[in-house]
């Protein structure tokens, strides 16, 4: 066990070997820090690969595919009544997982850094413990311990039974029927992926909107598109009890003053995470925690000045290209301290999986109103556009919003066809401050869906004059 003024064992140990942990222990060791990584996990390979982004997206273009075979008649097809067979659904899911687990989990045991199979508690902002016994000290700590499922907000639903979105992806064959509570990005996905394999879907959100962090316009799109699949929709809801009615599950819930009770086979509880601190004693390494998370700076900095933090134990946005990039900006910041590297949010993205995809990136219209900032905003819709008429994909629509004076693009949002893919023009352009004259110049194959972008940025552009420096 080593003395309390022992040197340190490595320049930088991180807690947790998910994406933003193995991040920031890719920078670490191309500084050549000395790094250990500790991973209490059974299996190794964190949220992203084993249990979030890949298996849900694995299963989505499943039913995406599905979907597509089902509407072959729009352009003349005519397959045999197309059926699906889940379990041969869930098992090539498991065998792409399997081979992405395989590669991180021999990333992580043959890097150039230390790998302990342990949880880890802080003794002081110095050393920590691992369960195994041993004690590991280091001059900065990373902690990337990721989230966890938080606590049903129903006491009774302990009773009822639900399934998470872990049991979902392990399930062995489908629930006739399902009530997904929540209205987020898990919760949408799923719904939209049950109810296409034939589930009699109901979901129930809180909010006036799903996925509030969206415009409304968005938002609606995906609604429409929910409940002309057949999924029956509650928003502005108050949750109020579950309960068993004979073999079914059952939730009330209150809506517009009167009291509503919907039931069926399986609930699905997708209201949120928390970050994952229990167990760390954070107490005593001195770092501070707000709001069930770790609050960090710019810089990745916790409130003790030698330990960062990185990924969802810190974030409000569980994202993985922020939880990488806060892993390596911890991990240079370390290596490198009199030139830190700063997170930037204005190249915030995210995006939902489902059919229309909606996806964002810079500010949206709410964010924009909320800050009080000026802008100019111009769409175009899917259902007047060559590629998206031809693929017969019409919902949605792309907006930009842009700077009334410079004409600087200040966000960008599609809710349509591969949005998540095409909302990457928007991050370049908005990476190289790009002016929406400046976009709308830009040559745009045809036909393609990503050209539909000239159209928000040419109306942008005939409505601001051009300043000479911005054209
Ligand atoms: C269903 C679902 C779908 C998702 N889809 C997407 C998507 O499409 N796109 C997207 O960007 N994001 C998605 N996410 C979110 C994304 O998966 C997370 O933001 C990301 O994986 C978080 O990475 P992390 O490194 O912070 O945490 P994790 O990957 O969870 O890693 C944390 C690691 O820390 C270890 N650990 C915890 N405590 C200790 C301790 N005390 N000692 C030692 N080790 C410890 C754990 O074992 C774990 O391996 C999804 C999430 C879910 C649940």
């Amino acid at each position: 066990m080593p003395s309390p003024k022992s040197p340190p064992d490595y320049d930088v140990a991180i807690i947790g070997g998910g994406s933003a942990g193995y991040a920031a222990a890719q920078t670490a060791t191309r500084a050549n820090l000395k790094t250990a990584i500790i991973d209490g996990a059974q299996e190794l390979g964190g949220l992203c690969i084993l249990r979030g982004c890949m298996p849900t997206k694995a299963l989505l273009y499943a039913t995406e595919v599905l979907h597509l075979a089902r509407r072959g008649q729009t352009w003349g097809l005519q397959p045999h009544k197309t059926q699906f067979d889940f379990n041969a659904v869930m098992a090539r899911k498991d065998a792409v997982i399997r081979e992405f687990a395989e590669f991180r989990q021999q990333q992580l045991t043959s890097g150039p850094f230390d790998l302990f199979r342990a949880s880890a508690r802080f003794l002081d902002p110095l050393t920590v413990q691992l369960d195994s016994g041993q004690q590991i000290r280091a001059a900065h700590f990373i902690i990337a311990t990721g989230s966890i499922i938080s606590k049903p907000p129903l006491p009774n639903l302990a009773l009822t039974g639900y399934l998470t979105s872990d049991d979902a992806l392990r399930l062995k064959g489908l629930p006739p029927s399902l009530i997904v509570l929540g209205g987020g990005p898990v919760a949408v996905e799923f719904a939209q992926f049950f109810a296409r394999l034939d589930v009699r879907v109901t979901m129930i959100q809180r909010s006036e909107h799903i996925l509030k962090s969206f415009d409304t316009d968005a938002a609606e799109a995906l609604e429409s598109a929910l409940r002309r699949e057949g999924i029956e929709l509650h928003t502005n809801t108050r949750l109020v009890d579950a309960s068993m009615h004979g073999a079914l599950k059952q939730i009330s819930f209150d809506q517009a003053g009167k009291r509503f009770t919907v039931e069926a086979d399986e609930i699905l509880l997708a209201l949120g995470r928390e970050p994952n601190l229990a167990g760390l004693n954070l107490n005593a390494a001195g770092i501070r925690v707000e709001q069930g998370r770790i609050p960090t700076d710019a810089q990745a900095r916790t409130t003790a000045p030698n330990i960062y933090a990185a990924g969802d134990c810190t974030n409000p946005y569980e994202f993985v290209h922020l939880a990488t990039t806060q892993g390596e900006i911890a991990a240079h910041n370390i290596a490198f301290p009199h030139s830190p590297r700063l997170i930037d949010y204005r190249l915030l993205l995210s995006v939902v999986f489902t059919e229309p995809q909606l996806a964002s990136v810079g500010l949206t219209e709410k964010q924009a109103r909320a800050l009080g900032r000026n802008y100019l905003t111009a769409s175009y819709p899917f259902n007047d556009h060559g590629k998206s008429i031809i693929m017969n994909s019409l919902d949605g629509s792309v907006k930009l919003l842009a700077d009334p004076i410079t004409g600087e693009i200040l966000g960008g949002a599609c809710t349509g066809p591969i949005a998540g893919d095409l909302i990457h023009e928007i991050v370049v352009a908005m990476a190289a401050r790009l002016t929406a004259h400046q976009l709308a110049a830009l040559p745009h194959f045809h036909p393609t869906l990503a050209e539909i972008w000239t159209y928000p940025a040419e109306e942008l552009a005939n409505n601001i004059p051009l300043l000479s420096s911005s054209s």
